[in-house]
C-alpha cells in the first residue's frame, strides 16, 4: 500500500465522520413490510416499495409460472441496436404508448441512465434549461453533461419560471428552453403544479416540458399513471419520464414522448446506444407488474390516505412540513441531531433514515419517512408519539 496516496482519501473520510456525514452500506433482510438489520427487526418506513409489489412473494410466483424458462433470458447480451433487442423490450413500449394515449415510449437500463442522457443528446448550445433548484441529481448531472446553457429558478416557484421565461423566451441565441422539474420531489414529498407548469409552457413557443414522475408513477391517477394522469395533462409534456425500480417493484426508466423524439434519441443518446440493455426477463416483469398496477386503485387509495394523516400528524408536533405526498420529510436541521433521532426511532423498531448533505442543502438534514401501501393508521398511531 502506497500510504501517502491512501492518506489524502483517508483524512477525507475522517472530516465526513466528523460533521456527520460518513455514509456506509448496511447489510440487510427485507420480508413483508419488515427489514432486519444485525438481528434487529423493524416496520420498514424506508422503502420505495410504495405498493408493495417488490414484497409479494404471490406476484413472483405467478410471474414465474407464467415464463417458461425457454423464455427467462438472463442477460440481453448487447445494446439494444445490435442484438440486444427482444421482444420483450418492445412487448413493454407497446403497453406503456397504449396506457398513455399511443404516444411513442422509449425504454432505459436505469432512471439515472435516462436522465443523463436525454438531456445531452437533445439540448445543444442553442438550448437554455430550466431547471427547478431541487431536482434530482441524475437530472443535475444530464445538464452538466449537455452543452446547454443552463439556469436554476427557485424550488417550486412557478412565478419565477414564468419571470425568467418571458426574460429569456425573445433572447435569439436561444431556440429552444427545456424546463426541467419532478412531478413529486424526492426529498420534500411536495409536488409540482403541473396544470399551472402546462398553462404557462402554452403562452412560449420555444418550450419543452421536461417531468420526472419517479415518484409518482404507480401511486397518482386513476392507472397509476403519474401526476400527469391525476391533473389530465398527459399529453402536454414533452418528454415524461419515470422510473420502475421504485412502485413498479422493477428495474429501468421510461420516456413517453413524441415519435421523433424517440427516433432521435435511438440515434443521439449515449446511454442508450453504448450499454447493454437489460435482461429481457427484466422487461417481461415490469411488463407483468404494469398490467397489474393499473388496477390497485384501492392500494393508491389507502396510501393517500396514511400520507394524510401522517403530514398532519408531523405537523401538529410543530415540524414544517411540506409534504403532499407518502414522502414525509421532519425537518431536523442540524446532521448529527438527525442520525441520533433516527438511531431512536430505529430503536424503538421503525426504521426511519436520517438525510444529510450533499443529499440535502445544508441545515436541512431530515428523517425521511416513506409510506408503503402495506403501513397501516396502527403503525402511525404507534410512531408519531415518537416524532
Ligand atoms: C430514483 C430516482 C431516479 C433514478 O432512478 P434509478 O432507476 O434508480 O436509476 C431518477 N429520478 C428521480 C427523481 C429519482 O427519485
Amino acid at each position: 500500500m502506497n500510504s501517502p496516496l491512501l492518506g489524502h482519501f483517508a483524512s477525507q473520510l475522517d472530516d465526513l465522520k466528523q460533521q456527520g456525514n460518513l455514509r456506509q452500506f448496511t447489510s440487510n433482510l427485507q420480508q413483508d413490510r419488515y427489514i432486519t438489520i444485525h438481528h434487529k427487526k423493524m416496520l420498514n418506513l424506508a422503502s420505495n416499495d410504495y405498493l408493495g409489489l417488490a414484497s409479494n412473494i404471490q406476484l413472483r410466483e405467478q410471474f414465474f409460472d407464467e415464463t417458461p424458462n425457454a423464455q427467462r433470458w438472463m442477460s440481453s447480451s448487447s445494446s439494444r441496436l445490435l442484438t440486444g433487442n427482444f421482444p420483450e423490450y418492445e412487448q413493454l413500449e407497446d403497453s406503456l404508448g397504449q396506457a398513455f394515449h399511443g404516444r411513442a415510449a422509449l425504454l432505459f437500463n436505469s432512471g439515472y441512465h435516462m436522465n443523463i442522457g436525454i438531456l445531452p443528446a437533445l439540448a445543444d448550445s442553442k438550448t437554455l434549461i430550466l431547471a427547478d433548484k431541487l431536482i434530482h441529481a441524475s437530472m443535475i448531472d444530464g445538464i452538466r453533461l449537455s452543452t446547454a446553457k443552463y439556469v436554476r429558478y427557485r424550488h417550486n416557484d412557478l412565478a419565477h419560471l414564468a419571470q425568467l421565461l418571458h426574460k429569456y423566451h425573445q433572447d435569439e441565441s436561444f431556440e429552444r428552453i427545456i424546463v426541467v422539474t419532478e412531478s413529486i420531489f424526492s426529498m420534500d414529498g411536495d409536488e409540482t403544479d403541473l396544470a399551472e407548469l402546462v398553462r404557462i409552457k402554452k403562452q412560449f413557443s420555444k418550450v419543452m416540458l421536461y417531468v420526472d414522475e419517479a415518484h409518482a408513477i404507480g401511486v397518482r391517477g386513476e392507472q397509476g399513471l403519474g401526476c400527469a394522469e391525476q391533473y389530465g395533462v398527459m399529453d402536454d409534456i414533452d418528454l415524461l419520464v419515470g422510473t420502475f425500480g421504485k412502485a413498479m417493484a422493477s428495474i429501468g426508466g421510461y420516456l413517453i414522448c413524441h415519435p421523433v423524439i424517440r427516433d432521435y434519441l435511438i440515434n443521439s443518446m449515449r446511454p442508450l446506444i453504448f450499454s447493454t440493455a437489460q435482461p429481457p426477463i427484466c422487461m417481461a416483469w415490469t411488463d407483468f407488474i404494469f398490467k397489474k398496477v393499473l388496477n390497485l386503485k384501492a392500494e393508491r387509495q389507502h396510501l393517500q390516505q396514511i400520507s394524510q394523516s401522517l403530514q398532519q400528524a408531523v405537523q401538529s408536533k410543530g415540524f414544517d412540513c411540506p409534504s403532499t405526498s407518502h414522502i414525509v420529510p421532519v425537518m431536523i436541521g442540524e446532521s448529527g441531531k438527525t442520525v441520533e433521532k433516527a438511531q431512536a426511532l430505529q430503536d424503538a423498531g421503525f426504521y426511519i433514515m436520517p438525510v444529510r448533505p450533499p443529499t440535502v442543502p445544508q441545515h436541512s438534514s431530515r428523517l425521511r419517512i416513506s409510506l408503503t401501501a402495506q403501513i397501516t393508521q396502527t403503525d402511525l398511531n404507534q410512531l408519531t408519539p415518537l416524532l
